[in-house]
């Protein structure tokens, strides 16, 4: 089921049998000249309704997070970020607006790396704002929070070394951009070249400094290697890999 085309009955007969929902998270910023500023929100989301559309009865989606932490991409037009105590505040009142009907099981499926500090400090002061209020403790509903990085899964990570052994990067990686390709094939830029072909690597730091550093947005990566076929690969892996996760998160 996808929770933002659901009603409030769909979302009330899916709490009589599961207390889980997947929410993918990601960021809006610039993936270098052919990667879209979306890219780590729709990876994420593209994996999750591909999830959900192999078992329905088994998987809600909900809406996705799709701005980030993304401070040092500001250099480059098109790219929103929030602080980090931003994303903190607003993770806390998703999670607490799902909490208040019941969902006790939140398994968020990330896209950006950048993402992953302030995730698992918004999972701690979830925790903390429940350790803190004793009402009803004795006898409250549980709650689990888990954060899955969608690249990490040992199948995706296989594939993707087999498919780019040389140029697969760090930022606006070949397997990100194909995974794109393959949502939105008519936007694909197989004519964009770059140049140097593979980015450079380094260290980040601030907006200023990464425009200077990666003066395209790339890092360490080629993705001219991207295309539509190899995403659907990647998606059908990653797919299966969540589902699988999914199901045993929700046992
Ligand atoms: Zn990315």
């Amino acid at each position: 089921m996808l929770l933002p085309v659901s009603t409030w009955q769909d979302i009330d007969s899916w709490l009589k049998k599961s207390r889980t929902i997947l929410i993918p998270i990601g960021s809006m910023e610039q993936h270098g000249p052919n990667g879209f500023i979306g890219t780590d929100a729709l990876c994420p989301e593209i994996i999750a309704r591909h999830a959900e559309s192999l078992a329905p009865e088994d998987v809600l989606v909900g809406p996705t997070f799709s701005v980030g932490c993304a401070q040092h991409h500001l250099g480059f037009p098109g790219t929103i970020t929030m602080r980090p105590s931003t994303m903190i505040a607003a993770m806390v009142d998703w999670t607490e607006s799902l909490m208040r009907h019941g969902f006790q099981r939140l398994y968020w499926l990330n896209g950006h790396g950048g993402n992953i500090a302030t995730i698992e400090a918004a999972f701690s002061e979830i925790h903390a704002r429940r350790s803190f209020d004793l009402r009803g403790a004795d006898n409250r509903p549980g709650l689990t929070l888990k954060r899955r990085d969608w690249w990490d899964f040992s199948g995706v990570m296989r594939l993707c070394n087999e498919l780019y052994p040389v140029g697969h990067g760090s930022h606006a990686t070949a397997s990100e951009v194909s995974v794109t390709y393959y949502g939105y094939p008519d936007r694909a830029r197989y004519e964009v070249e770059m140049s140097p072909k593979i980015a450079p690597n380094g260290t980040i730091g601030d907006a200023v400094q990464y425009r200077r550093d990666f003066p395209d947005g790339r890092i360490g990566s080629d993705p001219t290697q991207s295309t539509a076929e190899h995403g659907e690969r990647i998606v059908k892996v990653a797919a299966q890999a969540v589902l699988d996760e999914i199901r045993r998160f929700a046992a």
